[in-house]
């Protein structure tokens, strides 16, 4: 018996690069002035749901929310093993806080068959960790969150080995079920270098246009679109065309997208620098540095 398991995949800037030079005065991130990379957790996600089908088959189909520019995470994953991608990219999801953006991925979800939902524990980026938890209850179905292991699947039965914390739990649900996977859980395997020969030339409609519009500077818009559509047929063809859909694709109210769906405010933000006080040199020893861990472990600060 197969499998089909939907991942949620989000591009995410490279917050360990973060210095000075990339900050705004506000506090905010210059997001631009970081590489854009796969949000690490979703790379376990990713590798769970691959498991999932060596193991018993099925099809898995990734998503994405996100700019143009996020069809580079949606062709990588394609590279580690997906069946099929979808980018969800349309201006009127701008501004969406989480509430909004699990709608926006529940009324995409809804669209796919689907056995088992698999998300990323936490986004480096927004590093809320709602998203996941927001999209099961719009799906109405069984959520785990914290996965670290897949202890068995059988039939319409999964057995689910959860990190709490100082210890484990495990869960059994009968499916269909959303995971959210911890970066404990696996370790992902890499792109397969054939599937990166046969998919490399794979695109979004928006990037193809992007890709046409930069060959053909001196075209009209009505000449793009004729070459759009002539090259969409024939990647399609081929199977190259990534799937893309806008808000109208998926049917989903307005109401619930973008700044109308969003009730988050952000009142503030406050940066944290660590002044000198707050830290404390250790002499690079063993001793020193068994002492610093002894301390802290007083401290109660680790366990
Ligand atoms: P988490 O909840 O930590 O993510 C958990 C998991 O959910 C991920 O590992 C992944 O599997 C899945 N997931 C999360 N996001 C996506 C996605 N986009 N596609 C597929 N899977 C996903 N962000 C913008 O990009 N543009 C904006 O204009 C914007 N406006 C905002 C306005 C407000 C008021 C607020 C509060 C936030 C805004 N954001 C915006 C940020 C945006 O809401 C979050 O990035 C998004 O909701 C995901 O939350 P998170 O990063 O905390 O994900």
């Amino acid at each position: 018996m197969g499998y089909n398991c939907v991942v949620l995949v989000k591009q995410v800037p490279d917050t360990k690069r973060i210095t000075g030079d990339v900050m705004n005065d506000d506090g905010t991130v210059k997001r631009s002035a970081l590489p854009a990379i796969f949000n690490p957790e979703d790379l376990n996600a990713l590798e769970l749901a691959l498991r999932i089908k060596d193991k018993f088959g099925g099809h898995i189909t990734v998503i994405t929310m996100g700019l143009p520019a996020a069809g580079a995470i949606l062709r990588d994953a394609l590279y580690r093993g997906a069946d099929e991608a979808v980018l969800i990219t349309d201006r009127r999801c701008a501004a969406s806080d989480t509430l909004a953006t699990s709608y926006i991925l529940s009324c995409a979800v809804k669209k796919i068959d689907y056995d088992i939902v698999l998300c990323g524990r936490q986004a480096i980026d927004g590093d809320t960790a709602q998203v996941g938890p927001q999209l099961a209850e719009k799906l109405s179905v069984t959520q785990i969150t914290y996965v670290e292991e897949l202890i068995e699947l059988d039939g319409k039965t999964i057995t689910i080995q959860r990190n709490i914390g100082n210890g484990w739990q495990r869960v059994r649900s009968t499916l269909p079920v959303l995971l959210t996977v911890t970066g404990d859980a696996n370790e992902p395997r890499v792109a397969a270098a054939k599937k990166m020969m046969k998919y490399k030339n794979a695109v979004t409609p928006i990037e193809l246009e992007m890709k046409i519009k930069a060959e053909n500077p001196k075209a009209d818009q009505a000449d793009i679109e004729k070459l759009v559509e002539h090259k969409s047929g024939i990647l399609k063809q081929a199977g190259l065309l990534i799937k893309q859909w806008n808000l109208d694709d998926i049917d989903a109210d307005l109401a619930w997208c973008g700044q109308n769906g969003s009730p988050t405010k952000v009142h503030r933000i406050q940066s944290v620098v660590l002044a000198a006080k707050e830290s404390k040199g250790v002499a690079p020893n063993e001793r020193a540095i068994s002492d610093m861990v002894h301390e802290l472990i007083q401290d109660k600060i680790i366990a």
